[in-house]
């Protein structure tokens, strides 16, 4: 029987696992920070009829740059974007690997700042783009002072930063990436795959693309918009580096039902982000609970939490999996991460807890 290891597989792809966060059919999945709240029917109902529009020309092309959909995005952002400012791929995580196909690569370099999205290391590989990790200062934070240091210290091609960071939660201050940018020739790239669970009145790296040609801003409407099965990422960035995707995307890569469903959605914006709040609502409360509990929950912008003081993080991941609940356990030391869901989901994970805490 031939293995992976028996196939002239590329170097760098030797003895590499792939994502695999778990998905199991459980009663509360609160383990890849989705969304938990279904659309509302109203949305899904103007959803289904842009599709069916859409089916019946699907013996053609797609509009290869989806045009009205760089438009609706630049309109949801707002921040003086236009279309040539959009760029969209089938999540964030493609739009993070044409980013990396243009840029990086062989004999190229992308700097990281782990723990963090675990895709970036990995589409790093894929891209066959040498991935550098950096280190954080006490609380997961990045200080201007140590993205510099890691910066001048191995001169990357790449800049990845994640804010808020997943899966820490912790925001990323837009002193510590003026001052990344600053500090390298290369591109700098900020995941704002969580920004809509940041505080209202924080300004998003958006506001730092003004005079910034090499800075590039990723969002996704995976997690807010609750559209992860939909597969829609996107990033706002000077029109060059759009020219740059077009470079290495694969024609025709956003479907016609894809964009027809994107647009729709973007046209109820406000429907779509209503829950929002209370997602935030019930982070906040997981915030104040988790150290009832005797855990140590680490300040989080994002829909999900970290938390410490797990004496055995494998056994309560299985003794909630026992409760038909998944969180995630990503391998950090005495830390588990839950997503916050909707209030009874959030419920159920506080009392399956506190059961085992005793
Ligand atoms: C969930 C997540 C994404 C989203 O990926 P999609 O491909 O858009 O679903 C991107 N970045 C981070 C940090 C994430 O946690």
């Amino acid at each position: 029987m031939t293995s992976l290891a028996d196939l002239p597989i590329r170097d760098n792809l030797r003895g590499l696992t792939p994502y695999g966060a778990p998905q199991k059919a459980v009663r509360i999945a609160l383990n890849v920070n989705e969304n938990t709240h279904p659309i509302p029917e109203a949305v899904a109902q103007s959803i289904i009829e842009s599709l069916a529009v859409a089916i019946l020309k699907v013996n053609r092309y797609p509009d290869r740059e989806f045009t009205e959909l760089r438009d609706s995005l630049a309109r949801y952002l707002g921040h003086g974007l236009t279309r040539d400012n959009l760029w969209a791929a089938n999540g964030s995580n493609e739009v993070l690997q044409q980013i990396l196909q243009a840029f990086g690569g062989p004999r190229r370099s992308v700097l990281g700042f782990p723990p963090t999205y675990s895709m970036h290391s990995i589409i790093a590989s894929g891209t066959g783009t040498q991935w550098i990790e950096g280190t954080r200062d006490a609380e997961y934070l990045i200080s201007p002072e140590t993205a510099v240091e890691w910066i001048e210290r191995t001169t990357p091609d790449i800049v990845f930063f994640c804010s808020p960071n997943n899966p820490t939660g912790t925001p990323l201050s837009l002193e510590t990436i003026a001052a990344a940018y600053d500090a390298t020739d290369g591109i700098v790239v900020v995941d704002e795959a969580y920004a809509e669970f940041a505080p209202d009145d924080e300004p998003t790296a958006l506001t730092l693309l003004e005079g910034r040609d090499r800075l590039i801003v990723s969002r996704t409407m995976s997690k807010a918009f609750a559209f992860a099965g939909a597969r829609v990422g996107y990033l706002a960035a000077h029109p060059a580096i759009t020219d740059a995707m077009r470079l290495v995307r694969l024609p025709y890569h956003l479907s016609a039902l894809t964009q027809a469903a994107a647009v729709a959605a973007l046209a109820h914006t406000r429907e779509m982000l209503a829950m929002v709040d209370d997602i935030k609502a019930q982070r906040d409360r997981l915030l104040v609970e988790l150290p009832k509990l005797g855990y140590t929950a680490h300040n989080s912008w994002a829909n999900f939490v970290l938390f410490g003081g797990v004496a055995n993080p494998s056994a309560v991941f299985e003794q909630l999996l026992e409760d038909d609940i998944i969180i995630r356990d990503l391998g950090i030391p005495n830390h588990l991460r839950v997503t916050a869901g909707t209030e009874a989901e959030t419920t159920a994970f506080l009392e399956a807890l506190a059961r085992i805490a005793v």
